[in-house]
């Protein structure tokens, strides 16, 4: 691990206003930031800890939704009784990630902003686009049963790893943020994540040093909520596929996918295919994808994991 200068931030204000330093870093619960630290894919020179920043609270807004304070930790999040109450696919996504170690430490905006799974991304022996902007990209023509289907580029196939932003984009959560002028800015989740294009490195909507304060649920949607990960063992693995859906009782609902693109994939086709249930409406739900020949399977998988979630929201 390369040296580093550590401050503990007093305010979202004073964090956002350190960040100003060339090469800082938030550090949360520190569990993707630290890891990629001893990788040395993440050098920081100064790290400024905002866990004592009082973001730790779930509120009920004047709009009947729900804000989630940055510093939220998954596992609190998932227990909370209004979440599992009103927006259950939220608490079933984050209880399907991780391990219960992990989510004790993993919180709201970090879960949100941790870097994908690509297995090159991890080695700094690769060439990868994301890690080293204009190097190239190792996993096009290499290994890439986990990555993604659609939304990639010339320039990188990666995928978001995220359950949480999955359940976050079916619900139309907005992000809060603080930048070191005091400005704040409230993001949909639509447009919080960016599809890779010629700049993968830059993942999100956030301008650098932004610091992500909080996020807000709308008023409940109602319906039956699912979250169903289809992954290679039953726990501690990343999804292939991943299924957010809530539904309505006269078959209208929303959708969104995980683990096929470089940002969580909402479905407006399913969404209209809905009320009609068919099975073979779900078939083309990713149209214009372009698998490669190890990842194809993804597309039938997520139409059949689809498929199974409209079978038991009908039962
Ligand atoms: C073995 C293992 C298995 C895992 N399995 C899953 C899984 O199945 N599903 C899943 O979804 N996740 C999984 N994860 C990932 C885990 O959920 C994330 O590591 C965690 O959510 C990150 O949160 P954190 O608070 O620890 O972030 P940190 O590591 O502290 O930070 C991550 C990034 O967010 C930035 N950041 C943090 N807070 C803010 C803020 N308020 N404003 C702006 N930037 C900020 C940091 O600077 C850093 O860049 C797994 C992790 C491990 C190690
Ligand atoms: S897919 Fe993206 S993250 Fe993976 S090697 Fe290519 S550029 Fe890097």
């Amino acid at each position: 691990m390369r040296p580093f200068t550590y401050e503990r931030a007093r305010s979202p204000a004073e964090a956002a206003a350190a960040a100003r330093r060339p090469g800082t870093r938030f550090i949360a619960g520190g569990t993707n930031l630290l890891d990629l630290m001893k990788l040395q894919i993440e050098t920081p020179a100064h790290l400024v800890d905002v866990n004592h920043l009082g973001l730790d609270a779930i509120e009920p807004t004047p709009e009947g939704g729900l804000r989630i304070g940055a510093l939220v930790r998954n596992t609190d999040l998932a227990a909370d009784a209004r979440v599992r109450r009103d927006y259950a696919v939220l608490s079933r996504a984050l209880l399907a990630g991780a391990s219960g170690q992990l989510r004790n430490r993993a919180t709201t905006a970090g879960n949100l902003l941790q870097r994908t799974r690509c297995p090159y991304f991890y080695d700094p022996a690769q060439p990868c686009n994301k890690r080293q902007p204009g190097s190239g990209c190792a996993a096009i023509g290499g290994i890439t049963r986990q990555l993604a289907v659609i939304g990639g580029s010339e320039a990188c196939i990666a995928t978001h790893p995220s359950d949480m932003a999955v359940a976050l984009r079916v619900l139309d959560a907005v992000v809060e943020t603080v930048d070191a002028a005091g400005a704040t800015r409230a993001i949909p989740m639509a447009d919080f994540h960016r599809l890779p294009g010629d700049t993968p490195h830059v993942e999100t909507a956030l301008a650098p040093g932004d610091f992500i304060t909080g996020v807000t649920l709308p008023a409940p949607a109602g319906g039956r909520h699912f979250y169903r990960k289809v992954r290679d063992r039953a726990s501690y693995a990343f999804a292939l596929v991943s299924v957010a859906a809530v539904v309505q009782p006269d078959g209208r609902g929303r959708v969104a996918l995980g683990g096929v693109a470089h940002k969580p994939w909402r479905v407006e086709a399913a969404e209209a295919a809905l009320p009609d249930g068919a099975r073979a409406a779900m078939g083309g739900i990713l149209d214009g994808a372009r698998p490669t020949p190890d990842n194809a399977f993804k597309v039938t998988l997520a139409e059949r994991a689809l498929a199974s979630v409209l079978a038991e929201a009908r039962s």
